[in-house]
């Protein structure tokens, strides 16, 4: 009898160990968010997001890489630059990588919208984000992008110039560029803080699920930079709008 009570004590116990464990790495947002995947882009609202010091983010990428930019030409093909064409780095070789939350993503590509697709509330768009895209390694499907907004900044030559400046002007044009930092277009760590959360590709096909990886330090480039891309599209860019979700993500802030 005594067993048999202590035995639906523990029973009852495992749940409850189990529950405050999932919390601990991942408290739960107040409100009535979503962690399954949302369309993207969305609103980020530093109020609303919760705070998690888990999981840590890695990146580890190749010091310096060789690569193309193109303007990427995707449906509908060819003609004027439409909204989902965009200046794209593709880098040779496939060694640079993200660990998040356990799981590896080999880095795709790097490519920008203009003007920025997410958006801080109570903020302007930025003139440009810039997408690092990363897919999962393995069978499994799953994305993970960096994105950082890019300021134009006079008198600040950034690693985003490198990618920006000459950029080809017709849909399917390349060219070469040599020596690029990767981990320099992204805030450094120690100084970096960043929101996530669980959405969509912003071009078609609209993949999920990707884990967004959103940082609250803005990159920059210089002003006839940002002015040279931004005038290859008309006034409404290469962004998909802010997205509607039913739900709202839950916005985590690390
Ligand atoms: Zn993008």
């Amino acid at each position: 009898m005594r067993i048999a009570r202590l035995t639906a004590a523990i029973t009852l116990l495992i749940p409850a160990l189990l529950t405050t464990s999932a919390q601990a790495r991942s408290p739960a947002c107040p409100g009535t968010g979503t962690d399954a995947a949302v369309d993207s882009p969305v609103e980020i609202d530093a109020a609303t997001a919760c705070p998690a010091a888990l999981p840590r983010l890695t990146i580890a990428y190749a010091p310096v890489v060789d690569g193309t930019v193109t303007l990427q030409d995707r449906e509908p093909l060819g003609g004027a630059p439409s909204e989902h064409d965009d200046i794209r780095f593709l880098p040779n070789g496939s060694a640079s990588h993200v660990v998040f939350g356990g799981r590896t993503y080999t880095l795709l590509n790097v490519h920008y919208h203009g003007p920025a697709e997410h958006r801080f509330a109570g903020q302007d768009f930025a003139p440009l984000e810039a997408h690092l895209v990363h897919e999962l390694a393995g069978p499994a499907q799953g994305y993970l992008v960096l994105s950082v907004m890019i300021n134009a900044r006079r008198d600040d030559w950034s690693e985003h110039d490198d990618l920006l400046r000459e950029p080809p002007s017709t849909v399917g044009a390349t060219k070469r560029v040599h020596g690029v930092s990767l981990a320099a277009l992204v805030p450094p760590p120690g100084r970096r803080t960043f929101y996530r959360y669980t959405g969509s590709l912003t071009t078609p096909e609209y993949d999920k699920p990707v884990t967004w990886i959103v940082f609250r330090q803005p990159g920059s480039a210089t002003p006839r930079h940002v002015k040279d891309v931004r005038e290859l599209w008309d006034e409404h860019g290469n962004k998909r709008a802010l997205q509607d979700n039913p739900i709202p993500p839950n916005i985590y802030r690390h």
